[in-house]
Parts: structure tokens; C-alpha cells; sequence
């Protein structure tokens, strides 16, 4: 038997957390990593050091014995790289036409309206007229977002008065990012659903997540949402189903929600493993990462189910602890499942998270808090 050979292009921790999956499954996980020191080096069974900017890079990659199939952990990948994995027949999931709207937010925010599924209220922005007009319309301020590049809150600022994006308007009239601005939604939280879809069209979704963000970025996550409606999560759990048929997704898609008195509205899409499907390792019959694989191969999907009634997930910012190699001396709580990405520690930068499963909502987050806590700041905190 040969065993199949998947290629990922980003070294970072998503590209990491798929290696272990892979080992289990005797798939060799080839990685096209940023350095020798990337988040995935350490873990990945063939490493290719270089960018996906960098043709020669690239065609190491692709290099024989060639990869079954190239998938990606990040959305940042030139066109050209679809071009070279095609001339060198080996299929690329999610292809180009489906990651187009992972990658440009107006892309989206356009398909999701045709589609006619749920978005705030948007417009594109090129002039500062223009956003003036939409934040009198909206009758107060509004949320102004790069189209591409934008990542954990980067990208995304609340603008009340047009003059205060003149920096963006004119980078934009200057080639920078197309933007666009959207209603500042009254969500009462926020809400994942991830759904795998593979190439001959089977589909699953986990259990609808709840995602805490502290400044934009990514803080707790909970499983099942607590206290959602099965008529809602039934709601969400369709919404991510059609993204993923309608635009040909294949491997895990991760669709963000704001859930507001009046339903549900999309905030944006992830066509990657992603930090709300973190859980799934310690938590569902089948991890995220597995499953990324599984489709990306076009293999019979694993069973999403939750193993225990609650799963909390938080993650590990760089904060006062400098070495992660101290704390898992300090962690005592044995249910708490750690994971660190290889990462040096600079603040506010994820490199890790601490996962636990349970019975009680409250008492399962506030333990993977306290020991997430840890990890960040030393026993003492
Ligand atoms: P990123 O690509 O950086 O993850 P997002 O579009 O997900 O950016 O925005 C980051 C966070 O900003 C969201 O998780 C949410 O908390 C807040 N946010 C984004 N869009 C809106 C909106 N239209 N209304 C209210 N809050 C928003």
C-alpha cells in the first residue's frame, strides 16, 4: 500500500494539530512551512522550507513523489499556486473558486446575499462620502473591514464619522485593500458551526459552538452552545450545510455567526480547520483535523459527535510566562487537556490552548480558564 501524501501550505498551528491525525492514519503530512522554526516544523513528517509566494518553494512541494492533494491552513494563497498544482495534476481543496470567498469579504458578503442567506446590512466603501452616507443610514457607527488580509480582529475597526477612515479610504485609492462597511450588529454572542464536505458531496457538521472575543480575538470556546435552541442550531447547522454545497467547499469550513433577537446572521467564513473547532480533538469522535483530512482525500467522514455533554476550549495568549516549556509543571488539573503550538511568546499571540470536557457548563470553563490562565502566567496567577 502507498500511503497517501497530503501537502499543506502554512506551517503555523493549524498545519501542527493535523500532523498527529495524519500519524494515526498513515497519511504522510508534508508541510510547506515560513522557517525552520514555524509552528508545524517540529510535527510534520516532511517539512519544505519557503512561501507560497515563491514559485520554486511551490514546486518543491509538488515535487514527486507527488502529494495526493494540496490543502492549505491559511486563505493567504496567490492564484498562481492553483496553477501550478493543476499543471502538475494534483487537485487543490478547497479549489480556487470556493477559498475566493474565505479570502475577500466582499466576495462573500455578495455570494451570501445571492444565495440569499442571512448578512448584516453592507456596503463597499471607496470614498468617504460613501461611508458617510452608510453611517446615516445605520443612524450611528458602523464596522469598517479590509475585503483581504484581515485575520484576529486585524483589519476590522468602529468607525462613527467617515473622516476617521481617511487613512484606509486612501490606501485603498492607492492599491491597497477594497473595504467594506457593515452594521455594528447587536449580537447577543457568537455563535460557529463547522461542517467537512468531501469532493463526492458527503457532508457533516459538529455540534453549533458558542466563541467568546476579547479584542477581536478568539477567547473561549463552548460546545455545545449552551442554551440554544434545537430550532436555532438546526438553523445554523443549514446555513453552514448550503454554504458548503453551493460553493463546492471541500474539507472543514468554519462558518462565524452573530445570533441577535431576530435570528441569525453570518459574520464570516473559514475554509480550514479553525480555533472554534479547536474542542474537537478532546471532544468529538472525530477531531476537525482528522476530518480535514478525511475530505480533502475524499475518504468517508468520521462521526462528529460530542464525548461528553459539555467541552470548553480556551486559549493560551502570550502573556506574562516568556518559556511555555515550564508550564506544564504547574498545570495540575488532570482533566485539563494542554496543547502548545512551538511558538515563542509574544503578547497576544495564540500558542496554545487547554481544553476540558464535563458535565456542568460553568464548572468545565471555569477549569479550562484557571488552567489556561496558567499556561499564560505561571502558578502564581
Ligand atoms: P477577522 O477576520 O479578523 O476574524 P471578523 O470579521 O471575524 O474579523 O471580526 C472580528 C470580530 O469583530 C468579530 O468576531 C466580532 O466580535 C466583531 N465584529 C465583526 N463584524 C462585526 C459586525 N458587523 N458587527 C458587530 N461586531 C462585529
Amino acid at each position: 500500500m502507498t500511503a497517501p501524501i497530503v501537502a499543506v501550505v502554512g506551517g503555523g498551528q493549524l498545519a501542527r494539530m493535523m500532523a498527529p491525525a495524519a500519524t494515526a492514519l498513515g497519511i504522510t503530512l508534508r508541510v510547506l512551512v515560513e522557517s525552520d522554526s514555524a509552528s508545524a516544523a517540529a510535527a510534520a513528517h516532511e517539512t519544505v522550507v519557503g512561501l507560497p509566494t515563491d514559485p520554486d518553494a511551490v514546486a518543491r512541494l509538488l515535487a514527486g513523489p507527488a502529494p495526493t492533494v494540496v490543502t492549505w491552513e491559511h486563505e493567504h494563497i496567490p492564484a498562481d499556486v492553483f496553477d501550478a498544482c493543476r499543471a502538475a495534476g494534483v487537485p487543490a481543496r478547497p479549489g480556487l473558486a470556493a477559498l475566493t470567498f474565505a479570502q475577500d469579504k466582499i466576495a462573500m458578503r455578495a455570494r451570501m446575499a445571492e444565495l440569499g442567506l442571512p448578512n448584516p446590512s453592507w456596503r463597499e466603501i471607496t470614498d468617504e462620502e460613501g461611508l458617510a452616507a452608510f453611517i446615516a443610514d445605520q443612524g450611528g457607527p458602523v464596522v469598517l473591514k479590509t475585503a483581504r488580509g484581515g485575520y484576529d480582529g486585524k483589519g476590522v475597526r468602529i468607525v462613527a464619522q467617515a473622516a476617521d477612515a481617511r487613512d484606509w479610504i486612501e490606501a485603498t485609492a492607492h492599491g491597497g485593500p477594497r473595504l467594506l462597511a457593515e452594521a455594528k450588529v447587536p449580537f447577543t454572542r457568537e455563535l460557529a458551526v463547522q461542517v467537512a464536505r468531501r469532493p463526492s458531496g458527503d457532508a457533516v457538521t459538529w455540534p453549533v459552538v458558542e466563541s467568546v472575543q476579547r479584542d477581536g480575538v478568539c477567547s473561549e470556546v463552548t460546545a455545545p452552545a449552551p442554551g440554544l435552541s434545537a430550532e436555532r442550531a438546526d438553523q445554523a447547522r443549514d446555513i453552514a450545510m448550503r454554504i458548503a454545497t453551493e460553493l463546492g467547499v471541500t474539507g472543514v469550513l468554519a462558518v462565524e455567526l452573530f445570533e441577535t433577537a431576530d435570528g441569525l446572521l453570518i459574520n464570516e467564513l473559514a475554509m480550514r480547520p479553525h480555533n472554534s473547532g479547536h474542542w474537537t480533538i478532546d471532544g468529538s469522535v472525530t477531531s476537525q483535523f482528522e476530518q480535514h483530512l478525511r475530505a480533502v482525500l475524499d475518504l468517508p467522514l468520521g462521526a462528529t459527535t460530542a464525548l461528553a455533554p459539555v467541552t470548553v476550549m480556551a486559549n493560551v495568549l502570550g502573556g506574562a510566562r516568556g518559556d511555555l516549556g515550564t508550564a506544564l509543571t504547574d498545570v495540575s488539573d488532570p482533566g485539563a487537556k494542554v496543547h502548545l503550538y512551538g511558538k515563542g511568546v509574544r503578547q497576544g499571540r495564540k500558542v496554545g490552548h487547554v481544553t476540558v470536557t464535563g458535565d456542568a457548563v460553568d464548572a468545565v470553563y471555569a477549569r479550562a480558564v484557571a488552567s489556561a490562565a496558567i499556561v499564560r502566567d505561571g502558578g502564581a496567577a
